[in-house]
């Protein structure tokens, strides 16, 4: 009897100095976080993503742009009048992108993008910079806002993501709005995955999104096939050919994926990201938007990070902790530290952007493809809403 307990006692003086450090941790976070936090409305910033791709004024139409534009400002309205009101930053991402998930404007939620086999598999994350909480969750195909169930991971469970049917049953557990997956149907993602589908077959390669087998080069709108990933092409199968995947990425990536970035009135960071992906996706693929420190990022010491693009590049990237990082150990301005690390994700040979804002309200809002839907708010009332690169 006695060498259980003394065996017990061990376990308990050894585990002690550990469960006090995690505790410390996160209270001397929280105390770091709140000895900043006199409330000053003055600072409140938001600012939010539709995605990023081949958008130009030669492919818009008056009415599509004004649809574009009055969606993004009502999501700015959503997420302001959180922060307007005395709410959170985490609070008002979640507003902001929930606006965006039930437009079918963007791949996100109602609108998103179909896979291979005709589904609509959704990931999400958000994450507060206050803590560095986190939650997120990938390939959900009933969840109406998958924002929402990356909330409640991030606040309702001790993991950071979930996926599949085991993310679905925690949303039905959690009580979100659950929906048929024909909900997620609209007649225009059809049509691209229509489009992607027969770029396949014509090219003959229907595996050709996930062959290891091409060559990954990089030329301005002609890329040569193979999946997103450096290396020398081995097969070369490919060459030469109009590539289905050249086709899926600029369809999938047209109305991209939504983000937002919030700093609020107690100097709070939050960020959050959600998307259908890419079109044509396949075998569960994830892309970078539910990755903590690839497609979403917060945290208080430097910046909130949400990004779109090519997702493969952005997780190799690991796009938005690299500009966190950039910020907090080499004290790179927020807009240099964003567009070094745009400019790292081009020389690998991927296409994207991304939206951050830091504490002191600087915001960045780099990207290196032809447009980007894009749009801010400050206190100061300043609103701009922008498409193109010419903005
Ligand atoms: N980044 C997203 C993904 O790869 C796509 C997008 O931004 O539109 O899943």
């Amino acid at each position: 009897m006695i060498q259980p307990l003394r065996l017990l006692l061990c376990a308990l003086l050894l585990a002690g100095p550990a469960l006090s450090q995690a505790q410390s941790t996160t209270s001397s976070s929280a105390a770091a976080a709140s000895a900043a936090t006199a409330p000053d409305p003055s600072r409140i910033t938001l600012v939010i993503h539709g995605g990023a791709g081949t958008i130009t004024r030669a492919l818009m139409t008056p009415e599509k742009e004004k649809a574009y534009q009055d969606a993004l400002n009502q999501a700015l309205d959503a997420g302001y009048a959180v922060l307007k009101g005395g709410g959170t930053s985490v609070d008002a991402v979640e507003a902001a992108i929930r606006v965006m998930e039930d437009s079918p404007l963007f791949n996100a939620g109602k609108g998103a993008v179909f896979t291979h086999d005709g589904r609509n598999e959704m990931d999400a994350a958000i994450m507060d910079g206050r803590t560095l909480a986190a939650g997120s969750v990938a390939g959900v195909t009933v969840v109406r806002n998958p924002v929402r169930a990356a909330r409640a991971v991030m606040e309702q469970s001790e993991h950071v993501l979930l996926t599949g049917a085991g993310a679905e049953q925690f949303a039905r557990e959690k009580q979100l709005d659950i929906v048929s997956p024909s909900y997620f149907y609209t007649e225009a993602r059809h049509q691209q995955l229509e489009a992607a589908l027969a770029g396949e077959r014509k090219a003959g390669t229907p595996d050709q999104l996930n062959a290891p087998s091409a060559t990954p080069g990089k030329s301005k709108g002609k890329r040569k096939g193979g999946k997103a990933q450096g290396g020398k092409a081995q097969g070369g199968k490919a060459q030469g050919a109009v590539l289905p995947e050249e086709q899926i990425f600029t369809e999938g990536k047209k109305y991209g994926t939504v983000g937002a970035v919030a700093l609020d009135q107690f100097g709070n960071l939050a960020a959050a990201t959600s998307t259908g992906g890419m079109t044509n996706k396949r075998y569960g693929r994830v892309g970078d938007a539910p990755i903590i420190g690839a497609g979403t990022y917060a945290d208080n010491q430097s910046c909130a990070v949400s990004c779109t693009g090519w997702g493969e590049y952005f997780l190799r990237a690991t796009v938005a902790r690299d500009v966190a990082a950039r910020v907090e150990f080499a004290s790179q301005p927020l807009p240099q530290a964003a567009q070094a690390t745009i400019d790292k994700v081009a020389k690998l040979g991927g296409d994207g952007g991304l939206i951050a804002v830091d504490r002191q309200g600087n915001i960045a809002m780099p990207f290196n493809s032809e447009g980007m839907y894009r749009a801010y708010i400050r206190a100061t009332g300043e609103r701009k809403v922008q498409i193109y690169k010419a903005d």
